[in-house]
């Protein structure tokens, strides 16, 4: 499977850049992990809207879902122009009435995810764990011939998203907090936490991500990296290719 990074920040993007977006293409299938603000445009540079397959959203902050409404356009107007046939699915958790404005027209049609079992989704099979965080969200794991990804979404510190993420060959760990800012922002985690989940659930790579505005996004690697000792640390930047 390969993952391309569309974006990376917390809140609102920078200039020409995105908040939270990851494309994930796996057995053909192209599928949209999250959908912030900005990603759109970033998505563009990859792929043509008619063969996106399905989009997965963690959960329904702005940074993670706004862009879901101009791309239900972009879906509607491809198809009355008869340039794409299916409809596209789009999957959330249904706790929020926002799950309904993911269905527009005959264009897209909101799916529920389910915590649990494995949920197949464009022929790639997906888990889901519910996190810490100020909405319900979710983190998933994709497994994809016996490779493994996990992506957290926003989550404050909890060891059993370790035990979710055991054994991953790539963590997409949301990093909003430097270390001396812990507790500043609850449902979120610090660089170093992000690094102790990726250490205790003995992930190949992880992968730091959704980052503040301010600070240094070097020491946010090098506090993550104090506590996932002697395995890489990578730091998401758009256009980033991971390939598992
Ligand atoms: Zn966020
Ligand atoms: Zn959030």
């Amino acid at each position: 499977m390969k993952l391309t990074v569309l974006g990376i920040w917390a809140a609102y993007p920078k200039a020409n850049d995105a908040c939270s977006g990851y494309l994930l293409t796996a057995k053909g299938k192209n599928i949209l992990l999250d959908c912030g603000s900005g990603v759109l445009s970033s998505l563009a540079n990859y792929i043509n809207f008619e063969d996106l397959d399905a989009v997965v959203l963690s959960h329904y902050h702005a940074d993670h879902m706004s862009d879901i409404y101009p791309l239900q356009y972009a879906i509607d107007l491809l198809i009355r122009r008869g340039k794409r046939q299916e409809a596209l699915l789009i999957y959330g958790h249904n706790d929020e009435a926002v799950f309904h404005t993911l269905n527009y027209k005959e264009a897209c049609i909101a799916k529920p995810i389910k915590e649990g079992n494995d949920q197949n989704i464009g022929g790639v099979s997906f888990k889901f764990f519910k996190t810490k965080h100020q909405k319900t969200c979710h983190a998933m794991r994709v497994e994809v011939d016996e490779k493994v990804m996990v992506y957290t979404g926003d989550t404050g510190w909890m060891e059993e998203l370790a035990e979710f993420a055991r054994h991953t060959d790539l963590l997409i760990c949301e990093t909003s907090l430097f270390n001396q800012q812990k507790g500043l922002n609850e449902g979120h985690l610090t660089a170093g936490e992000a690094g102790r989940i990726a250490y205790i659930s003995n992930a190949k790579e992880l992968l730091i991500t959704h980052f503040p505005h301010e600070g240094n996004i070097e020491e946010l690697q090098h506090q993550a990296q104090e506590e996932f000792r002697g395995s890489p640390v990578l730091t998401a930047h758009k256009d980033m290719i991971i390939t598992l």
